[in-house]
């Protein structure tokens, strides 16, 4: 059969499911026990007690999860041959990546992500081909159709500084031979900011209840500020979610601070970008003050931890978003610490950076008092904080009548494998759980997984088929450009050596 194509289910569609343990709103309500979640037109119905749980042992139902920030990689980058390495040398690094189909790659980072139980995700999409966006969109879009997770597809809007945070002639002088490299050529195509809003136009007659079209700066350091001036000003005419990476690593907040003089949070509060329909993902750099900027305008951080540990980027600012009461989620970036998109991990990577951070008392933010309300802000980055990323404010994230129908089954034979006390479920939960325990995940009363697997596409096929292109492709490379080039990375790294990304003060236009 082909995986390019929906197969059935093998089950018939269920209308309701019942579980030993339900936790509505994790962290919140306390857990019920032998309930029947029942589903009318994607949206829950009242719950019922059912009258005999023992069919029923050993399955808790939760929220589905969501991921707040990927670029939907169903053939990691280490899988091509590209090593971790700080994300200014990564990036030099990804131009080898062989061209995959749009529809293939991400079908198989969403059938990945479906069977860690993730129900919804912003998909920011990093083009193969500059001048092919609108029909890798549309490849991105049946992805998600086919597999049933809810994606909102960021258009990517770029342009300044493909190289570095600066000139690429600048960076030219940085080689005794720059005739030598091809990244030097001037020939490469750059989107315009026209061109990128006649996409989100036509995409947008894509949307569905779940696919979604928000705009996607890429970044500060690689947008001009007409371009996040007029997004601005579209975002707040309509509506439409805005997501873009911001102050990842050290280097970007250098450029920042020596290219924004009145401050680049300043500046994005006054051209109006900072509105709870904004998405800032990373923020590792962000200062204690602009963190009390952003709890007052509702931006949502995404944390997105372990790509910051593999990219050298630093750690999210977890301590500074709980004291100020940023909202926020949890993104994997496509770089999960184990390249196995389990965002179970990824929470408890964070939450375990929190405690490390700031053992004790300090900031009044870890004390015996507030663990338990520590749990809950986790809880609800993991359900509502990064669902809201992708959705805005759809009433989702909970298990109640009249919300959005979202919402995994797990097994908890495994993490229950001693006598523990109820009222340690929601402990248990983060410090145990993982993706192999998930055995249903239902979308918008669509059941997406079912006994572990995807209902709508086979993973191991796609991960096969890629597997086969990406060996062929492989193949093919005759030039022996080795992965890493030393000397083009070397030349970066006296680039930024030399702060050249500082001194170019001139505001972009
Ligand atoms: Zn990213």
């Amino acid at each position: 059969m082909s995986t390019l194509t929906n197969h059935s289910p093998a089950v018939a569609e269920p209308l309701s499911w019942s579980v030993e343990t339900l936790l509505a709103r994790p962290g919140h309500e306390r857990p019920l026990f032998n309930q029947r979640i029942t589903i009318r037109n994607g949206k829950f119905t009242p719950l019922s007690t059912i009258a005999d749980p023992s069919s029923e042992a050993g399955k808790i139902a939760l929220p589905a999860f969501a991921n707040a920030h990927d670029h939907g990689r169903g053939v990691p980058t280490l899988s091509v041959g590209i090593p971790d390495a700080p994300l200014e040398i990564w990036l030099s690094r990804l131009g080898i990546e062989p061209r995959m189909r749009a529809y293939l790659n991400a079908a198989c980072a969403f059938a990945r992500m479906a069977e860690a139980g993730i129900g919804s995700v912003v998909h920011c999409h990093n083009t193969q081909n500059g001048r092919a966006l609108l029909e890798e969109a549309r490849g991105v879009a049946a992805a998600a159709h086919a597999v049933g997770i809810r994606v909102a597809f960021a258009v990517p809007f770029a342009g300044e500084n493909p190289l570095v945070y600066g000139a690429d002639t600048k960076l030219a002088e940085y080689f005794p031979q720059p005739d030598l490299y091809p990244q030097f050529s001037t020939t490469r195509y750059r989107r315009t900011m026209e061109e990128g809003l006649a996409i989100t136009e036509a995409l947008a007659e894509l949307e569905s209840d779940t696919f979604t079209i928000q705009f996607g700066p890429v970044g500060p350091q690689w947008v001009d500020r007409k371009t996040l001036e007029t997004l601005s000003a579209r975002s707040a005419e309509t509506g439409r979610r805005v997501h873009m990476h911001f102050l990842e690593t050290k280097l970007q907040r250098d450029w920042a601070d020596a290219h924004f003089h009145e401050g680049i949070i300043h500046y994005l509060d006054r051209i109006g970008l900072l509105s709870p329909r904004l998405t800032l993902a990373h923020g590792c750099w962000l200062r204690d003050e602009e963190l009390q900027i952003l709890a007052e305008r509702g931006v949502i951080v995404s944390c997105n931890v372990s790509s910051n540990f593999r990219l050298s980027s630093g750690f999210p600012p977890i301590t500074g978003l709980l004291r100020h009461g940023v909202r926020f989620g949890i993104g994997l970036d496509g770089m999960s610490l184990e390249d196995d998109e389990d965002i179970l991990r990824e929470t408890r990577l964070l939450r375990g950076i929190t405690q490390s951070l700031c053992p004790g008392a300090e900031a009044g933010i870890i004390s015996s008092d507030n663990q338990e309300r520590l749990l809950t802000q986790y809880f609800d980055a993991l359900f509502r904080g990064g669902r809201e990323a992708i959705t805005g404010s759809d009433g989702g994230g909970i298990i109640r009548e009249g919300a959005p129908a979202d919402f995994v089954i797990a097994r908890t034979n495994r993490i229950m494998r001693n006598r523990i006390p109820d009222a340690a479920l929601p402990e248990l939960i983060l410090t145990r759980l993982t993706r192999q325990d998930i055995e249903t995940l239902v979308v918008g009363g669509k059941t997406v997984v079912h006994n572990g697997r995807c209902t709508g596409v086979s993973l191991p096929d796609l991960e096969n088929e890629l597997d086969t292109l990406i060996q062929k492709a492989l193949s093919q490379v005759t030039d022996l450009t080795p992965v890493i080039n030393r000397e083009w990375e070397d030349g970066i790294r006296r680039y930024y050596q030399s702060d050249a990304h500082c001194q170019n003060t001139v505001p972009s236009s």
